[in-house]
């Protein structure tokens, strides 16, 4: 993790954090503003060997051992879905398991996991600049694990710092709230958000649909141009709402279940929104068609969320893709 490598909303956020006392901080706030990424610049901060107010230098031995998730001092406490997508690693018995395929990556955060950190944080630092646990997303924390986190909050044995983001922080216990210090994660301007996509390998149209595309939270958006075949392309969603409206499954062709729904969802949003005399949020006004009909709008919504719940078990992808479109041709074309 170099410097340069942090974006500057982040990097300005970590400063205002590192200048203040905070042994646990909550970030809160919508995902893919950069959360974890703000997490770890603080986790790696506190445990840099030559910080500076600006945060890690990104070259010692301890921000090394960052870099290749080997650092003996940071415990990073995630659901295994999330752990195996940013590459930290699982505990050997986890992985064992997942390998022989006794079991699915767990997507919420396990109590192993929750007991291997309890007893991380009583053990001396190893590097002797105190330790730090990283919880992503807390929100995935259940009953059982939220307790045994909050005893070790309440009670932090010695030089232990704790990091938690999450975009769900009411779902979090009052008592694990109020024994941190909440931050609010910022927005970075479109200006400030579109350079840093560019710097990571985005033209400046690409940047700007996927922007657009993801509500304006610039790692959801690289999330989304990373994503890889199938899915959307810059050119495919500008081209969405009309597809949708002719009732043309290869506007959704390669897409999974999920990213059909979650696109269809925000092209909803935007028609009621221009409805009420607003400015749409996600595509460009003038790629939306013009919808006469509201009821079938508020209708439509209520059914792309039922979908959004159920989406992940698609009983056949290929016809619940063909489903959606024709629901929302539809939709789009209703009278009244
Ligand atoms: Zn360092």
């Amino acid at each position: 993790m170099n410097l340069p490598d942090v974006a500057p909303w982040i990097a300005a956020q970590s400063k205002a954090l590192l200048a203040q006392n905070g042994h646990a901080w909550l970030l809160v706030g919508p995902s893919g503003l950069g959360q974890y990424r703000l997490a770890l610049a603080l986790v790696s901060a506190w445990l840099c060997e030559r910080p500076t107010e600006q945060g890690a230098c990104g070259t010692c031995g301890s921000c090394h051992a960052i870099e290749v998730r080997t650092h003996a001092d940071l415990c990073v406490l995630m659901p295994e879905t999330v752990s195996l997508d940013l590459g930290w690693p699982l505990s050997e018995k986890a992985q064992g398991e997942i390998d022989a395929k006794t079991r699915k990556p767990s997507k919420e955060i396990r109590i192993e996991a929750m007991r291997d950190a309890v007893e991380f944080s009583q053990r001396t630092s190893a590097r002797g600049r105190g330790k730090a646990v990283l919880v992503f997303p807390a929100e995935r924390m259940n009953h059982v694990t939220a307790n045994a986190l909050l005893k070790t909050l309440e009670e932090p044995p010695g030089d232990v710092k704790f990091v938690l983001a999450s975009e769900a922080a009411h779902q979090l216990l009052p008592t694990i709230r109020s024994r941190c210090l909440a931050h609010t994660m910022v927005w970075p301007t479109p200006d400030v958000a579109l350079a840093w996509l560019q710097q990571r390998g985005l033209d400046s149209a690409q940047a700007a649909v996927m922007l657009r595309a993801s509500g304006g939270r610039p790692d959801d958006a690289l999330q989304l141009a990373q994503a890889g075949p199938g899915g959307p392309t810059p050119a495919g969603w500008v081209k969405l709402p009309q597809a949708m409206a002719r009732g043309d499954v290869s506007g959704l062709k390669d897409w999974t279940p999920t990213q059909a729904v979650d696109a269809l969802q925000k092209l909803c949003h935007d028609l009621l929104t221009v409805k009420v005399g607003a400015a749409p949020r996600f595509f460009d006004a003038a790629d939306l068609p013009s919808v006469s009909s509201l009821p079938s709008l508020t209708a439509w919504a209520k059914a792309l969320g039922a979908a959004a719940r159920t989406v992940e078990h698609p009983f056949n992808s290929g016809l619940m893709l063909e489903a959606l479109v024709s629901q929302a041709q539809n939709a789009l074309n209703a009278k009244n």
